[in-house]
């Protein structure tokens, strides 16, 4: 393939994945969206693999590669759960990263690769290659790090070293001095010990940004990840003088940097707090005895036939997913309650909180597969105001993003995190197994209260009960 038609591929390859970018922001344009992506991801492998950088030789080596790629990917994206999909995204990341970082290397100690570059040139290049690695290495050991932390490997709650900002200024200040060292270095072999020495403190840096952020604050980590996965690849792109991956890095860098922001005001928290690291530590704050939000009385539990005959009596129903429906894969269940209910006339709706879940998009991704209709899902801002006018809340497997304290408790480790108050509604029923807390690992008060059920057991188990008695 000639260099001309390779750009002009390149070109093409660009333009679906922008495409591809427009059409996941709306989930009616969302599969076609997914269409580009995936036309515009084979042209560029394409016209990378038959390009003008690849020779003969180099072919056999990528198809082995692709070969071995393909079926690991393959094989994951089969076999895994649809509650295991953040833990995926995140090792995902993880391996961007490490691509980042070891091109950085490779493109370091091959001779080939400076050829040509001389002076001023020579030194961005340099540049390039040690930013690059330095943001691989951050992307790839914090992402193992969200990894552990999403999979349970790792506690959720946030670990705070004494005077950790300090700590972080010194390896910033390290990264800055051995970056000179660096650049001054004569030959490849006395710059491999500061390039060394940079990737060490970014693993660890990457590792203990991660850890200091508290259990309810992951989601904005997880979008933060996925931002300095595409930078990460723009890096590689820089490195390997390859337009599409720079290009292609910095859409997903920049998408992935809106949607921390979008992420940072869902939690009410500040972008700048975020990027300084260890927030989300007030889980640490030792909460006073009988504050605002301390949970009392007990729980009104409720049967399932109740349940039927609560929604069977109501004019307004709002739906509020949760994690627990990904794990019981109740959506389908919902959605025929819902088709029921709508058939009889009563106006069901879902709420879907922006946390919700264990990855952004996790409730919206789970109601389309299961077909309901993209017009009765609203985001919490949509319908917050509504639940006064609500008959019945139905909360399936949410905990967290339904928790009066947020609002009620400053001493909260959510505090300030906007929910949906499904409290306010005439009767809220909480479905869940026991009153086990949610993924922040708080109390939740809505429990306890007046107008609120508890019915206990699994999502899917329950709700097939509740069907069933709504048809009887
Ligand atoms: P939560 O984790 O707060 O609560 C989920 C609840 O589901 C649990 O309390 C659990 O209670 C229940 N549950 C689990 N399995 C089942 C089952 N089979 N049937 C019925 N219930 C079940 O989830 P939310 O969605 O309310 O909140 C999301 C939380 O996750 C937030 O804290 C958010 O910050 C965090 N997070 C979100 C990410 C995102 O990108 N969306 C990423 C990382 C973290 P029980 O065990 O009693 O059944």
């Amino acid at each position: 393939m000639t260099s001309s038609l390779a750009t002009v591929a390149y070109i093409g390859a660009t333009i679906l994945f922008i495409l591809s970018l427009g059409g996941l922001s709306n989930q009616e344009t969302a599969r076609r969206g997914n269409l580009y992506g995936m036309v515009g991801m084979a042209l560029a492998v394409l016209a990378t693999v038959f390009g003008p950088q690849v020779t003969a030789a180099g072919i056999p080596w990528i198809v082995g590669a692709l070969v071995v790629g393909g079926a690991i990917g393959l094989y994951a994206a089969r076999s895994v759960q649809m509650t295991q999909m953040p833990e995926l995204v995140a090792l995902m990341h993880s391996m961007v990263g490490m691509a980042a970082v070891l091109v950085g290397y490779a493109t370091y100690v091959d001779p080939e690769a400076t050829k040509g570059f001389e002076g001023a040139a020579h030194a961005i290049h340099a540049m390039e290659i040690y930013i690059g690695i330095f943001i691989g290495a951050v992307t790839f050991s914090g992402s193992i790090a969200a990894f552990g932390k999403l999979s349970g490997r790792i506690g959720g709650s946030p670990l705070l070293l004494p005077a950790r900002h300090w700590l972080n200024l010194a390896g910033l200040l390290a990264v800055v001095y051995f970056g000179r060292m660096f650049l001054q270095a004569e030959s490849i072999e006395a710059g491999l010990f500061p390039l060394f020495m940079m990737s060490a403190i970014a693993l660890l840096f990457g590792i203990h940004m991660v850890m200091a952020i508290g259990g309810a604050d992951m989601p904005v980590v997880v979008s933060m990840l996925n931002s300095y996965s595409g930078w990460a690849a723009a890096a590689t792109g820089f490195m390997l003088s390859n337009d599409l991956l720079i290009v292609t890095g910095a859409l997903v860098g920049s998408s992935g940097a809106i949607l921390s922001y979008i992420m940072c005001n869902a939690m009410n928290r500040s972008f700048i707090s975020v990027i300084a690291g260890g927030f989300g530590t007030t889980a640490a704050a030792p909460k006073p005895a009988g504050g605002a939000a301390e949970p009392v009385g007990e729980v009104n539990p409720i049967l399932a036939a109740e349940t039927a005959e609560l929604l069977r009596d109501a004019k307004n129903v709002i739906v509020v997913p949760g994690y627990g429906m990904a794990v019981a894969q109740a959506q389908h269940t919902v959605f025929e309650i819902t088709k029921h209910l709508r058939e009889k006339g009563v106006n069901v709706r879902f709420g879907i909180h922006p946390v919700a879940g264990r990855m952004p998009g996790h409730m919206n991704v789970l109601l389309a597969e299961a077909r309901v209709p993209y017009d009765i899902v609203f985001e919490m801002d949509e319908l917050n105001d509504d639940f006064p006018d609500t008959d019945v809340a139905i909360v399936i497997g949410a905990n967290d993003i339904v928790n009066p304290a947020a609002q009620d408790d400053p001493t909260s480790p959510i505090a300030g995190m906007p929910v949906l108050e499904v409290w306010k509604a005439r009767t809220s029923i909480v479905m869940k197994r026991s009153m086990a807390s949610g993924y922040a690992g708080v109390d939740n008060p809505l429990f306890y209260k007046d107008n609120n059920r508890m019915l206990f057991g699994d999502a899917k188990k329950m709700l097939d009960e509740v069907l069933t008695a709504l048809k009887a």
